[in-house]
C-alpha cells in the first residue's frame, strides 16, 4: 500500500495530531473551530466558516439569534414576508 503522508495514531479519546506543516498549510492555529464531517470512507477536517442558514453562501453574513443569513436571502424573506401576518392561500 503506498502512503500518501504520515502515519498518525488516535489516541484513546480519539485524538490525533495533525502535522505542523499541515495545520500552517490550511491556516489552522490553535484555538481554530474547525467542520468535521463523513464523506463515504473519508472523514474531513476543515476551517469552520460560518454560512447562511438557508443557502449556505458565506458571503454578506448577518447574525440572527444563533444563525448567520446572507443579505441576499434577508431580502427574499422580506419580499416574501413584508411584515404582515401571514395571509392564507385560497
Ligand atoms: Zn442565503
Amino acid at each position: 500500500m503506498k502512503v500518501l503522508g504520515s502515519i498518525k495514531t488516535i489516541d484513546e479519546v480519539g485524538r490525533v495530531v495533525i502535522p505542523k506543516e499541515l495545520r500552517l498549510k490550511a491556516g489552522l492555529v490553535a484555538r481554530t473551530d474547525v467542520e468535521v464531517y463523513a464523506e463515504k470512507d473519508r472523514i474531513i477536517l476543515r476551517r469552520y466558516r460560518p454560512g447562511c442558514a438557508f443557502c449556505g453562501s458565506p458571503e454578506n453574513l448577518v447574525q440572527w439569534r444563533d444563525n448567520y443569513i446572507c443579505r441576499s436571502c434577508v431580502e427574499e424573506l422580506k419580499s416574501e414576508n413584508p411584515g404582515t401576518p401571514a395571509q392564507s392561500v385560497d
